[in-house]
């Protein structure tokens, strides 16, 4: 299982990285960044072992839907 980020669609709110410290983080530009993830093309990829509560209300409450949970 893993989380799949889109950076380009980011604005910057920061919400994730509130909800959720331990996976998101925001960096200098104001974007949001997968801790640990890994670049693949445009998008950001992070191997999960289990879609937590607090992944999912992460994931969820992005108002411009940056992630996806691919299964
Ligand atoms: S919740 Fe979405 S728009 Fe807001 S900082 Fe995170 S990825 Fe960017």
């Amino acid at each position: 299982m893993k989380i799949v980020y889109e950076p380009k669609k980011c604005i910057g709110c920061g919400i994730c990285a509130s909800t959720s410290p331990a996976h998101f983080k925001m960096n200098k530009d104001n974007k949001a960044e997968l801790i640990k993830g890994k670049k693949v093309k445009d998008n950001c990829e992070l191997e999960i072992k289990e879609e937590t509560q607090e992944i999912k209300d992460a994931v969820n409450m992005c108002p411009v839907q940056c992630f996806k949970i691919v299964k």
